[in-house]
């Protein structure tokens, strides 16, 4: 019983740190989900620990019985190598100050056993949660693992095979089975509350987009129609060749088209925001589409004298829906001409593979933009342009969202703009 209520305690000194540092930390910007934070992590893993270390399950000698290793493990695997090595040193140095020493075992056993979360560091944030939960069950019985063999190695040194025996080996082996459940569940709830801000951080940006889509979309769809009909008998109309008419006319009637084309332009990408929902989800080769957008904007960028370099690596597959894709490359490739200069304008495309990633780059040697422009991206109606909607990048945000990408800007004034675009790999294609 006594042991039971030891190990309740180590659990509220693991637990409550990951609920602080969601309190803390996660909940700090509602907007955006903030980085990891790996100077709160070390510090948290290094004080539960250390906090297990002062209170240990049963007696000082069974240190080993005790969860103190899991908040370390936890800070290897969310924080990195260096907040795991910070903490274990520090979890060392208390259990040193509190006890004068420590098995000299543990300085093989501790390396050998931390090994393994190092191992899954590196790729432990793409992993789904049922593997990280699975890969949790691993590290904890690699645990208990390794203190049978600690013992058995002890055992032979000390030349006596009853020393094996006089340990309590049932008590580890529940102890071992306690490890790797709370190990489990710290990993849960951990994900739990990453997966609770990342929702909210959602929730916040979506909700500014339905507010324009819900309401603009249905006034935009009745407007539609009426226009369409306008254009097609002004153009009627205009065709009718009047020789007698001054020449400023013909400037006029352009100037017409091109308004009503605009305010048709408008109306497709409140329509495009509206229509959100419907993905038709297939295996697209990424390549392909780029250079048939390049292609399909190869005039615009004529008209404004700007030229269009493309290296596209061949065959890069991704998973998503194409009209959306083709307009997500339509809407960066034409910001890239709308800002490049005239005449030097020049945009270079990239397309490669990354680390199951696959990559674009538009690059430009435009305006550029200054940091505060830049955060202000997507955000609906945000524009520089005299004839800009606004609209372009807010449809394109949500469209990579939803195919489970990334965006990036990079940007100074009067030099140029970077904008980096990621996929998920379609791995179903091999
Ligand atoms: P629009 O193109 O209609 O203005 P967007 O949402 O596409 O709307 O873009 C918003 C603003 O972001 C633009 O007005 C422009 O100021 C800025 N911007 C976007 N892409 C670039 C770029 N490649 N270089 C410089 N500024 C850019
Ligand atoms: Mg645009």
């Amino acid at each position: 019983m006594e042991m039971f209520k030891d190990f309740l305690l180590h659990v509220s000194f693991i637990l409550f740190p990951i609920f602080l540092y969601h309190a803390l930390w996660l909940s700090r910007t509602p907007a955006h989900f903030p980085k990891t934070n790996k100077l709160l992590i070390t510090v948290f893993a290094s004080i539960s620990s250390a906090l297990c270390i002062m209170y240990p399950v049963g007696s000082i000698l069974d240190l080993q019985t005790g969860l103190q290793s899991i908040p370390l493990v936890l800070a290897i695997l969310y924080g990195g190598y260096m907040a795991g090595i910070v903490a274990i040193l520090i979890s060392i140095i208390v259990k040193f100050v509190m006890y004068g020493s420590f098995l000299w075992i543990g300085l093989i056993v501790v390396p050998i056993y931390f090994f393994i979360p190092f191992l899954f560091y590196r790729k432990w944030h793409q992993y789904s949660k049922p593997n990280k939960l699975f890969y949790g069950v691993l590290i904890g019985l690699s645990k208990g693992f390794f203190i049978y063999i600690g013992l058995f190695v002890v055992s032979l040194m000390a030349y006596s095979p009853a020393f094996i025996m006089q340990q309590k080996l049932l008590e580890l082996f529940f102890s071992t089975l306690y490890y790797i459940f709370f190990l489990v569940l710290s990993i849960y709830s951990i994900e739990f509350v990453k997966e609770n801000a990342e929702m909210r951080s959602q929730l916040v940006q979506s909700e500014k987009l339905t507010i324009v889509s819900e309401l603009a979309a249905s006034v935009a769809h009745e407007v539609r129609n009426p226009l369409t009909v306008v254009r097609g008998f002004i153009q009627l109309l205009f065709s009718s060749d009047n020789t007698k008419e001054p020449p400023a006319n013909k400037d006029y009637k352009n100037l017409v088209l091109s308004e009503l084309d605009r305010a048709q332009d408008i109306i497709t990408s409140y329509l495009d925001i509206a229509k959100q929902n419907y993905y038709q989800i297939e295996s697209l080769n990424l390549s392909k589409l780029l250079e048939e957008c390049a292609s399909l904007m190869t005039s615009y960028a004529n008209f404004k004298s700007v030229t269009i370099h493309q290296s596209i690596e061949p065959d890069l597959y991704i998973q998503g829906d194409v009209t959306k894709i083709k307009q997500v490359m339509i809407n960066l490739i034409k910001n890239a001409i709308e800002a490049a200069p005239e005449h030097e304008g020049k945009i270079e495309l990239f397309a490669s593979k990354e680390n199951h990633k696959i990559c674009l780059y538009f690059v430009d040697n435009g305006v550029g933009m200054t940091e505060s422009q830049m955060k202000k991206l997507g955000e609906p109606y945000y524009t520089l342009k005299n004839k800009g909607t606004g609209l372009g990048l807010t449809v394109t945000f949500s469209i990579i969202e939803n195919h489970h990408g990334t965006i990036r800007f990079k940007s100074s004034l009067q030099s140029g703009t970077t904008v980096t675009v990621k996929f998920p790999e379609d791995t179903r294609r091999k």
